[in-house]
């Protein structure tokens, strides 16, 4: 029997393998896809920017869901730990901009390799395409799991990530595994097709383990139908947008927002999505996305600039001098929002027409239902309530032989590197404690 079980072969269960055996502990870790690592293979948009160069300290404002949770992990195993982890082993990294890490290949799959050849090197096992389907316990103590061959992962080749694998993987008969410990890293569940699809979650509840809702987080905001059509492909940089929930500011932020197909994305917008995520879920406000498209203009300072604009261009109509001041998507959105006729010369725009025309360029307005589906989101927010979890060790406060580690934990943080770092700081921690605690007792 293993010391260690590690349920997840993502970047927390890899890590978590890698120092359980490299404190002299048997380890088996199960994934269940055909390979470790999937959703580690798409982020940074395959390029894995797998941590952030800023001084840890910085790392808890970052992880704006329960960061403060990770302080003694980030502590135990930091961004310099990690980094020193990975030169070690000869991978040569690069930080870009806002400190972002990634590996100078530019290639994720070479983070996956050095971690698997790690855990290979330390004497622990992988074995993929086994999906754990419950625990083995008796009283008090989780002492085992149980697993099932998998079949058919139920993706097909070149099928998009986002898409859902629930329902459709095939599984062979029931088998038990007992060990020592039992590190839970089975991920959150966004990008479902990766293998992290919430499918661990019923059976965590099983066992008397609360887990808060999973929601989205870092995810498009999703406009009411028919809102943004004409806007599709546009992007607009040094803009300030607010979230109104009921009428009052709920998130504010400055920066960069895209048009997409169904759903307006961007920086500012993944940043915004948690908090529109709770409230959606918790509160059902009347949502909407207010943008004040020339934050550097106070509203007397934006209506001199169009007096001065329609004194200059007097000949003109109201349409083409709006095109001097904002892209041409905008224009006609604009004037609507204002209730005004773009083919009016603007020698004839009244000063209340002019003010409207300031009020709905400083306050442009679209009204959202919420955030894109959390298979959209790179990462999921909620999880494993923390109170079940003791953060020196990420060992489960009430059963014994079980740990956590990673996004399963309801964690979660910004982009920049700061999630996958989370994943390995807490699966270093589990895999630590887990082994030190199971090699005392032999
Ligand atoms: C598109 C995208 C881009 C991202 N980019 C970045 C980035 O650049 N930087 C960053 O820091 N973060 C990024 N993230 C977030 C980051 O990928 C995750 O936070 C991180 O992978 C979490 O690691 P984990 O090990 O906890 O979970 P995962 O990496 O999700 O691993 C969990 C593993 O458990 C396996 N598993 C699940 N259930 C079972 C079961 N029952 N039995 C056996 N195995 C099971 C899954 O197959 C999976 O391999 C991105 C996410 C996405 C979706």
């Amino acid at each position: 029997m293993p010391d260690i079980v590690v349920i997840g072969g993502g970047a927390a269960g890899l890590m978590a393998g890698i120092t359980a055996a490299q404190q002299g502990a048997s380890v088996v870790v199960l994934e269940r896809m055909k390979e470790p690592g999937k959703k580690m293979m798409i982020t940074g948009k395959g390029r894995c920017n797998f941590t952030n160069a800023c001084p840890v300290e910085e790392f808890i404002p970052n992880l704006p869901g329960n960061g403060k949770f990770l302080f003694s992990a980030l502590q135990q195993f930091s961004n310099e730990d990690l980094l020193r982890f990975f030169h070690e082993r000869g991978l040569e990294t690069v930080a870009e901009r806002g400190g972002r890490v990634f590996p100078a290949s530019g290639k994720a799959k070479d983070v996956i390799e050095v971690l698997t050849a790690a855990l290979q090197q330390a004497g622990g096992r992988l074995v993929t395409g086994v999906q754990v389907s419950g625990f083995v316990v008796k009283p008090g103590q989780v002492t085992g799991v149980r697993y099932r061959n998998v079949e058919n992962d139920g993706r097909r080749e070149g099928q998009d990530f986002r898409s859902n694998t629930k329902g459709k993987v095939k599984l062979g008969p029931e088998h038990t595994l007992d060990a020592g410990a039992v590190i839970v890293c089975t991920g959150g569940a966004s990008y479902p097709g990766t293998g992290s699809d919430g499918n661990f979650v019923p059976v965590l509840e099983k066992l008397g383990i609360s887990v808060e809702p999973l929601l989205p987080a870092l995810v498009p905001l999703e406009p009411e139908e028919g809102f943004i059509e004409d806007l599709e492909g546009l992007s607009l940089k040094n803009v300030e947008a607010s979230v109104l929930a009921d009428g009052k500011v709920a998130a504010k932020e400055f920066g960069e927002l895209q048009f997409i197909r169904g759903g307006i994305a961007g920086p500012i917008c993944l940043t915004m999505s948690r908090k529109v995520a709770r409230l959606e879920h918790y509160n059902q406000p009347e949502l909407e996305l207010s943008i004040d498209l020339k934050p550097a203009l106070s509203e007397d300072k934006l209506d001199a600039r169009l007096m001065r604009d329609f004194q200059e261009f007097s000949k003109l109509r109201l349409a083409e001098v709006l095109r001097k001041l904002l892209p041409q998507p905008l224009v006609a959105p604009v004037l609507d929002a204002a209730f005004l006729d773009g083919s009016k010369p603007v020698i004839q725009i009244s000063k209340e027409e002019r003010l409207a025309l300031v009020q709905a360029v400083k306050h442009f307005t679209i009204p959202i239902v919420g955030t894109r589906p959390l298979r959209e989101a790179i990462v999921t927010a909620g999880g494993i309530a923390l109170k079940e979890i003791d953060p020196k060790t990420m060992k489960a406060k009430r059963i014994g032989g079980l740990w956590f580690a990673g996004e399963v934990m309801d964690v979660d943080g910004y982009t920049g590197g700061f999630n996958l770092q989370a994943a390995f700081s807490s699966g270093y921690v589990a895999g630590l404690h887990a082994s030190q605690m199971v090699l005392n007792n032999k």
